[in-house]
């Protein structure tokens, strides 16, 4: 198997195996994730229902080690050899993972029965139901969230490995209000879930959160999930509220597809804004890496100052999405102009104020 490359610097590069190129799924899970006796696992309560069963808060203590709480994702009696499959190729993915970002896999029950995937807890479980429940933190409080998130798919996106599901509802956070991307099944686009009106519609695919070129002819890469990191951001400003309201998903593909654009969250400084009309770009190579993206985070946590400037939207605004048509920028010479450019002249004083005044100063402040 090869999965350690030698780089031009001499340094090693993991990348992600796809478990499902083994002709045995058993063997990727044998290689990916440890066995955990079950007898080191206390189940205390159900939390949450995952797509194969439930989801439950238990206690892990391996002999002569400290006792962890964790979560276990359990398969429901009665599966298919291919649900088990499908279930098990989760933590054949997780376990190939090791960040402070991604949630970590503890390892899997299979030797017994119900079949279990035991990760770590995250105590305020998924971020969009979480901010929705406690709606009040400082900007400086969110930037940090969403940093941590770019963190994890910088490092998700160095292993070669495309998310395609990124959405706030796939992150979760501990009691340090620490984020971590969760959600790595193979299965999620291969069933119809009527019940589920995010993966409905015959293709499956979270239109609202996915990539024009993704959701046209399946195009899936690192940039794709940058689209949907942009979403994310909106999402946590917006204390997670529905990306596009009640728009149809087909409102949503068309009004996309005419350059308009979700428009700033109440309060979120305009500098958040830019970067996620950045992550929004039509051409996916003229989006940001992870890479940019975190350092653009890790400078604005630094310099909080640039976090001051906001847009006046206190509720949801009466023109709801922003034409974003791609302005000529070789032909602007001063923010004025290219605020202007992009239908956001409204911010020309917060730009003034943050002394923000060349096109020079501000295409470096977006790309960097
Ligand atoms: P999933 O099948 O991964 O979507 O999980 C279903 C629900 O269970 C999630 O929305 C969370 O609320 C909860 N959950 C899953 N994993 C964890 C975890 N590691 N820690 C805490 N809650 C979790």
């Amino acid at each position: 198997m090869f999965w350690t490359v030698s780089s031009t610097a001499g340094l090693g590069v993991k990348y992600y195996i796809d478990p499902s190129t083994y002709e045995d799924p058993n063997e990727a899970i044998r290689e990916f994730a440890k066995e955990i006796d079950v007898s080191f696992i206390k189940i205390e309560e159900v939390i949450g229902s995952g797509e194969f069963g439930e989801v439950c808060f238990g206690r892990l203590k391996h002999p002569g080690k400290r006792e962890y709480t964790v979560a276990i994702k359990t398969l429901k009696s009665g599966y298919t050899d291919e649900q088990r499959r499908e279930f098990l190729s989760e933590a054949s993915i997780m376990g190939q993972f090791e960040h402070p970002n991604v949630i970590h896999l503890e390892g899997v029950v299979t030797k017994s029965r119900p079949v279990m995937i035991v990760t770590e807890f995250m105590e305020n479980g998924s971020l969009d139901s979480f901010l929705r429940k406690e709606g009040q933190f400082s900007v400086l409080q969110l930037v940090g969230m969403l940093r941590g998130i770019a963190a994890g798919m910088r490092y998700l996106s160095d292993m070669n490995y495309v998310h395609r599901d990124l959405a706030a509802r796939n992150i979760l956070v501990n009691s340090n209000l620490v984020c971590k991307v969760s959600d790595f099944g193979l299965s999620r686009f291969l069933e119809d879930d009527a019940s589920n009106p995010t993966y409905t519609g015959g293709c499956k695919i979270p239109i609202r959160w996915t990539a024009p070129e993704a959701v046209q002819y399946r195009k899936f890469t690192s940039s794709s999930d940058v689209w949907s990191y942009g979403i994310v951001m909106w999402e946590v400003m917006s204390y997670g509220e529905r990306p596009y309201w009640d728009m149809s998903n087909q409102d949503v593909i068309n009004a996309i597809d005419q350059d308009y654009r979700l428009p700033p969250p109440p309060d979120c400084p305009t500098v958040l804004h830019l970067l996620m009309l950045d992550c929004w770009q039509k051409e996916r190579v003229q989006r940001p890496k992870f890479e940019q993206i975190v350092s653009a985070l890790d400078k604005m946590i630094r310099k909080p100052s640039a976090l001051k400037a906001t847009g006046t939207g206190s509720s949801r605004p009466s023109q709801p999405l922003l034409s974003n048509s791609p302005p000529d920028f070789p032909s602007l010479s001063n923010a004025h102009e290219w605020l202007d450019a992009i239908k956001m002249g409204r911010y020309k004083e917060n730009f003034d104020q943050a002394g923000l005044n060349t096109f020079d100063v501000v295409s470096r402040m977006t790309l960097e």
